[in-house]
Formats: structure tokens, C-alpha cells, sequence
């Protein structure tokens, strides 16, 4: 049964992928929160149970295979694949274009569902829909933990992200937490803000 949205919240923060404090993003912006997906997808649980409110969503419409891009969307893919007994394959890049490789091939007819951890701008998502068509198959849909584009990003088919994480962030002259003198974090890793 699909997850609320305070139980996947709850999720994202017992794995501590999701943080408050004064965070720096990589687009020089400052926030008061940020989440890490791969962090929550280090427990199978977590992931299995937050998976299943896209694989609910997809249950009824045609699939024969999830398709997702390398690496993030990997484990999302993979589990949604799982819940729905499905093939999975995923898409890397090779000089900068997701390409299939490994001998994975779609046949035209097939109907795929794409799989993401994030959406931001659905630059990604966007390329592996492309071999998705360029292959002759048909999209059955787009399904991602977390819309980062606050539901700006369309594709134009039936899509779901699991969950709904709201980060603000404020350019640094107008921060309320410089101004309040919280001393400022830069996460690790540029997937923070992706
Ligand atoms: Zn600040």
C-alpha cells in the first residue's frame, strides 16, 4: 500500500537525507534545508515502501519495461521494476549523450516507464524519453521520488513523484539565516542540489 507523504518525510529523515540547517547550494543560493536521495536509498525499506507510491500509480496503465538514467535513477528504477515484475535496463552517457549500452535494447511497440530519483529542469529524464521514442516504443509514463521544479516540469504523460519536497532558497544578500549569523554549510557532493 502507498505511503503517506509525512511517512516518506519520515523516512528521508530518520536516513538523515534530509537536513535542516544554512546550507550553501551549488547554484550559490542559500537554503534552510537540503535532501540527499541517495541517502535514503542506502535502506531497502525505506526504498521499497517509497517506490511503491509510483509503482501503485503505474500498476493500471500497460508497462513491459522501466527504463531509468545512470546513476540516479538506477535504484528507483530497479525497485519500481521489481514491485511491478518487470524488466529494467537504464541509460548512461558516453561523450556526454544517455545512450543504452551492455546489449540493452527496446522493441518498437514495448511501452516504458522512465524512473528518476530527482527532477530539477528534466534534462535527464528528457534524453532517456528520446531513446524511448527513437526506439519505437511507446511512454507509459515518468515516475521520480522528488519533483525539485515545484510541478513546473511536464512531460506530457502520466507522471508521479513519491514524494513532495519543498527547498527554498534565497540569494545570499536577502538570507534571513546570514542574517541571523547561522554559519554556512556546503554539502559534499554537487547531487545536494543537483
Ligand atoms: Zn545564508
Amino acid at each position: 500500500m502507498a505511503i503517506t507523504q509525512e511517512q516518506a518525510l519520515d523516512f528521508f529523515r530518520k536516513a538523515e537525507a534530509l537536513l535542516s540547517g544554512h546550507f550553501l547550494l551549488t547554484s550559490g543560493k542559500h537554503s534552510a534545508s537540503y535532501f540527499q536521495c541517495a541517502k535514503v536509498l542506502q535502506y531497502p525499506d525505506y526504498t521499497r515502501q517509497i517506490c511503491l507510491n509510483i509503482s501503485d500509480y503505474f500498476r493500471h496503465i500497460p508497462v513491459d519495461g522501466v527504463i531509468a538514467p545512470a546513476m540516479g535513477g538506477i535504484i528507483v528504477g530497479y525497485e519500481v521494476a521489481r514491485q511491478l515484475n518487470k524488466k529494467f535496463i537504464f541509460a548512461e552517457r558516453e561523450d556526454g549523450v544517455f545512450k543504452l549500452r551492455r546489449g540493452f535494447d527496446i522493441k518498437a511497440g514495448e511501452n516504458y516507464l522512465v524512473c528518476e530519483d530527482v527532477v530539477t529542469t528534466g534534462g535527464s529524464v528528457m534524453e532517456v524519453i528520446n531513446i524511448v521514442k527513437d526506439a519505437g516504443a511507446k511512454l507509459a509514463g515518468v515516475g521520480f521520488l522528488v519533483d525539485r521544479s515545484n510541478g513546473k516540469v511536464q512531460f506530457g504523460v502520466p507522471q508521479i513523484g513519491a514524494v513532495q519536497i519543498e527547498v527554498i532558497a534565497f540569494d545570499s544578500h536577502v538570507c534571513p539565516l546570514c542574517k541571523k549569523g547561522e554559519p554556512l554549510v556546503k554539502p559534499g557532493s554537487r547531487k545536494f542540489t543537483q
